[in-house]
Order: C-alpha cells, then structure tokens, then sequence
C-alpha cells in the first residue's frame, strides 16, 4: 500500500469498516448489502483456507503465499496486512474503477490495512464496529466454531489491541442488532457528511 490512488476527488465514497474478529462484520454487510445494492464491497484476497461454505472470488479470491507476494511487488493491493498468521490484501484496481464511476466503496479490513488507507486516502471514511461487550465478543468469537483453539486465543488478542484504537476512527458503530448497525453505516455512507 502507501500509494495514493488517481482520480478520486470526492471526499467519502470510500468507507473502511474495521473492527474485531467476531464483531459481525460480515453479517452487517450483508445486511447493508440488501439495504442499498449500489454499494461496491471489496473482495480481498487472502492467504488463509476457504471456511466450509465460502466461495472463493465472492467471500474472498483464496491465493497462495507466491501469489499474493507478486501482488505485493507489483503494487497490486492498495493495503495488506498479516492477521492471526494469514496474509489479507484488497485489490487496487476494482476500487479504483468504482470510486472513478462515482460509486461508494466499502472495504471491510482490519486494523493495520485500515491506517494504510487512511494515509494513501485521507478522504476515506474509518468506522469501527464495536461489540455491545467484551464478554459478547468472547461469546460470538468462541461459538462460532469454525476456528481452533489456538486461533480463537490469537483473534481475541488482535481484538483488544483493534478495541483500543477505536478513537482513531472517524466513527464508532455498536453492533448490537445487525439491522441497526447497518442502517446507521448507510445513513453515513449516503449522508455524506
Ligand atoms: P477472517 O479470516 O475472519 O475472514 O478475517 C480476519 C480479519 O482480516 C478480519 O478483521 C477482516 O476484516 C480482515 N481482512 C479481510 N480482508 C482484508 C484485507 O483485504 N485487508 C486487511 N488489512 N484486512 C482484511
């Protein structure tokens, strides 16, 4: 990352959605989804297995290590992070051909991705999704069963470190009811404010 991206002049098409693992990011997405189809959201591409039931170039594109180095060298990705041992990146090109269209873009990413964005795009949005609790977030993480132990434990770590950054985001949205949560992303989204 680092790069600034051409021909954006607008101030908030582009909206980071950051948060910790276990949060419902991506149950708030889908539901923002729903709420307004014009919305671009990034697929990232990323080093880790495919969960049972992810389909590959639509939850993420799954690539290997080689792979996403090339990405990396080439100037591909417009920010890249390692999390709990796996490499993520978003794809420059495909945000870049929707926020020129005058689209608003969203990328669901986490901490380390979303201070990159924010120096290569000052214009872009940060918003924090936030857990109700500490001990929600534990519950969701834990029952979600699709990781192991040792990778729940490694999820809750970054999730305290992403909690206490959360007055770095230009906002703070609590997710304590999906649908709510979603709503008020789009009221900032196409407030526009
Ligand atoms: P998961 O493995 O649970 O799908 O994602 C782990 C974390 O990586 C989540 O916080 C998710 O938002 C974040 N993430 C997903 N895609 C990207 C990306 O392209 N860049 C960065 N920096 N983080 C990502």
């Amino acid at each position: 990352g680092g790069e600034p991206v051409a021909g954006v002049e607008s101030r908030h098409r582009l909206t980071v959605v950051s948060g910790p693992s276990g949060v419902g990011k991506s149950s708030v997405a889908g539901e923002l989804r729903k709420l307004d189809p014009k919305i671009y959201f990034s697929v990232s591409v990323t080093t880790r297995k495919p969960r049972p039931g992810e389909v590959d170039g639509e939850h993420y594109h799954f690539i290997d290590r080689a792979e996403f180095d090339r990405m990396v060298a080439e100037g591909e990705l417009l920010e890249h992070a390692e999390f709990a041992g796996n490499c993520y990146g978003t794809p420059r090109g495909p945000v870049e051909r929707v926020l020129a269209e005058g689209r608003n873009a969203i990328l669901e990413i986490e901490l380390q991705g979303a201070r990159q964005v924010r120096k290569a795009m000052p214009e872009a949005r940060l918003v924090m999704l936030m857990p109700p609790s500490w001990d929600e977030l534990v519950g969701r993480l834990t029952g979600r069963g699709t990781e192991n132990e040792a990778a729940v434990k490694a999820r809750l770590a970054e999730a305290e470190r992403e909690l206490a950054a959360a007055g770095e985001f230009d906002e703070r949205v609590v997710n304590a009811d999906v649908r709510e949560a979603a709503e008020q992303l789009l009221n900032l989204i196409t407030g526009d404010k």
